[in-house]
């Protein structure tokens, strides 16, 4: 497995409508488990794959996070956290209903969140590595996900959903990130958030 470098916002790649996957091969598979690791270094809880600067519809979310906040909030401690990354190859989302407002970040624009408003639940279609299709319903933090990572596929960010004051707040801190790494020496960071 690799860390893969993380693409941020202002790159063209985020900006494209990505590609379906065509062939569940070992390609798809090994790309599969280093988004996972990406995303674990990352201490993400969900990535997809134009955020790793390849224009394919597919991301992957960390459920064992999701379970984690899931338990926390009912109460049962002290939960524990079990890193679960599920993959979603070629993603649809069938239906949409409600609507809820969470605070929400993203690896590519780094040291920024925001409050952004989305469906409270859906029903998701999607593909596993080894080309088996599911149908899954989530709500709370899965389904933001899911929508979050179902926009990198269309070129969209969260940035596009808050104001202009807010979004030229983010461009300024991701700047800021970006220019403080040239001083850093953690390597997983360079190796996430380094040059290309
Ligand atoms: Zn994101």
């Amino acid at each position: 497995m690799a860390l893969l470098r993380i693409s941020t916002v202002g790159e063209k790649v985020l900006r494209e409508i990505a590609k379906p996957v065509t062939e569940f091969n070992d390609e798809l598979k090994k790309l599969s488990e280093d988004m996972a690791e990406t995303m674990k270094a990352a201490d993400g809880v969900g990535l997809a794959a134009p955020q790793v600067g390849l224009s394919l519809r597919v991301f992957v979310i960390d459920f064992g996070y999701i379970d984690y906040t899931k338990r926390e909030k009912e109460g049962d401690k002290p939960p524990k956290i079990d890193f679960r990354s599920v993959t979603f190859v070629n993603p649809e989302i069938i239906s949409r209903s409600g609507v809820e407002k969470r605070s929400e970040g993203c690896l590519s624009i780094p040291n920024f969140s925001a409050d952004v408003e989305r469906a409270e639940r859906i029903v998701c279609k999607y593909f596993d590595v080894d080309g088996n299709e599911h149908t899954i319903e989530e709500d709370g933090l899965a389904a933001v996900a899911i929508q979050h990572e179902f926009d990198h596929l269309e070129g969209k960010l969260f940035i596009d959903k808050v104001s202009s004051l807010k979004r030229d707040m983010a461009m300024r801190k991701v700047k800021k990130y970006l220019n403080g790494l040239k001083d850093s020496t953690d390597a997983v960071e360079l190796a996430l958030y380094g040059k290309k």
